[in-house]
């Protein structure tokens, strides 16, 4: 529980979305109206010199955040800062460009400081709520618990479904590049394997190998599948290679849908300046699954940030998963959590949730030549232990190509390795469509009043009544009916 007091000046829409965000990665529930006076009161401190960039940066890392009885007091500049890094303020205005069309990782300010590596806006979130916690000083406060069914924190395996045709062509371009990293006993195990597996489908049968480890475990994971028709130019751009509407293309989104598995779309390259084609795209694949698609990666992960999102929400999507680095793990918007998009064009929140990507399997092979699978299974165990610790969502790609015949010997067992791994550690596993709409319960919750023993009562965006559990700081937990808001019961 919060409430924030007033400031003057009013705060500008980026303070304004820097709040909204600090505020929710916090865990904390703001008031329903400015009635309801309960939980102790934000209040902002204006900056003697207000500076910008680095700055701001120093203040994420300590947050400066002082504890008077009732009440949290807060550096204002601090707000501007969390915008600048959930929104990706600079990556937006940037024109710099990496080889393949992409922002390069330098223009993130996060990267240029050496800070990427550590979820610093989900530990500026929990120095907030612990001194919120000290400033209730034995009044009722209560928090949301991060995740549902008791969980601490949620991952989630998401698998680029970048190939499923033609993958003896795949095969020989990694046998080449395999050929000039000196790793010949690879290449003989490659080899062997793809010849063995010739009159075969190994795409199809890597990919049921995935589900099945994954439904031991009990996770559910995203998969983003490319839907557009294949031309020689984007065969050869390594874009869009397989036709969404074969039967083998079917055979495996229907086992994926058939195991309780997400599928959403994998954007082309034409769809990062095209909303029309993000939007016949998306109703492409709506029509082979038979129901909505609620998200969507970009292939590549190529795009304009700030400009494919508009494309996206246009096209209808709830949900973007392309704010990853692609040659290194690592928290491009600051945080392993969703967050809420941001347009520093029109210094609007979009509709649209941001699911940050935290940890690719090929970026430590293609990137810095490492090329034992186990190695980058450690990495992502590494980027998992942080969003664990911030009690956030971490996010993997693993893909599914990556098997002997297609040049990637034991990488199908480092990836039993990587779930077993992440499972060790108790996360809420389900697709992203499900762990958006989680977080978006939870940004929504107010408190509606405290009654007589302490207990709030809360409502919850939407129509439907949401049982919530929420927890105090000695570690009392309780599960309250979130009830819409505007019914009174
Ligand atoms: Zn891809």
């Amino acid at each position: 529980m919060i409430r924030v007091a007033r400031p003057t000046p009013e705060l500008s829409p980026e303070e304004a979305y820097g709040l909204q965000v600090l505020i929710d990665l916090a865990r904390l529930i703001p008031p329903e109206s400015p009635e309801v006076r309960t939980g102790p009161e934000l209040v902002l401190r204006e900056a003697p010199s207000p500076e910008a960039g680095p700055r701001s940066l120093q203040l994420l890392v300590e947050p400066e955040v002082v504890v008077e009885p009732g009440r949290v007091v807060l550096p204002r500049a601090l707000l501007s800062g969390v915008a600048a890094i959930a929104g990706a303020q600079e990556e937006q205005t940037t024109e710099a460009r990496d080889p393949h069309g992409r922002v390069p990782p330098d223009a993130n300010p996060l990267v240029r400081a050496g800070l990427a590596s550590a979820p610093i806006l989900s530990r500026a979130a929990r120095s907030l709520r612990e001194a919120a916690a000290r400033a209730a000083a034995g009044d009722p406060f209560w928090t949301v618990c991060p995740w549902p069914e008791g969980r601490r924190w949620a991952a989630t395996l998401t698998h680029d479904l970048d190939l499923v045709c033609w993958w003896p062509l795949s095969t020989l371009a990694r046998m080449t590049e395999l050929a000039k990293r000196s790793q010949g006993a690879r290449l003989a195990r490659v080899l062997g394997s793809a010849v063995a597996s010739t009159f075969r489908r190994p795409v199809k049968d890597a990919v049921s190998r995935i589900l099945k480890i994954e439904s031991g475990h009990g996770m559910r994971s995203t998969w983003f599948s490319l839907c557009e028709s294949p031309s020689p130019r984007t065969f050869l751009a390594r874009d869009v290679t397989y036709r969404p509407e074969s039967a083998l293309n079917r055979a495996i989104l229907t086992e994926i849908r058939a195991r309780g598995h997400e599928v959403s779309l994998h954007g082309s390259f034409a769809t990062v300046e095209s909303p029309e084609r993000m939007r016949r795209q998306r109703e492409r694949l709506g029509a082979i699954l038979g129901e909505e698609v609620a998200g969507v990666r970009q292939h590549f992960l190529r795009m304009r940030p700030g400009v494919t999102q508009l494309g996206m929400i246009r096209a209808g999507f709830r949900y973007d998963a392309t704010f990853g680095f692609p040659d290194r793990a690592g928290f491009r918007l600051g945080t392993g959590d969703v967050l809420p998009g941001w347009s520093a064009r029109s210094r609007s929140v979009l509709p649209l949730e941001e699911v940050p990507l935290i940890w690719m399997d090929r970026s430590s092979s293609k990137y810095a030549g490492q090329e034992e699978p186990l190695a980058w299974v450690e990495e992502a165990a590494s980027s998992a232990r942080e969003c664990r610790d911030s009690e956030g969502l971490w996010v993997g790609v693993w893909h599914p190509y990556l098997s002997d015949p297609l040049g990637f010997p034991d990488a199908p067992r480092a990836f039993e390795e990587l779930a077993s791994t992440l499972r060790a550690d108790r996360p809420w596993t389900v697709p992203l469509v499900e762990v958006v709409e989680w977080r978006a319960v939870r940004r929504g919750l107010r408190v509606a009043e405290v009654d007589e023993a302490g207990v709030p009562r809360v409502t919850v965006p939407g129509g439907e009544a949401v049982p919530v559990d929420l927890e105090s700081p000695a570690g009392d937990t309780i599960r309250v009916r979130g009830a819409p808001a505007g019914v009174h019961e």
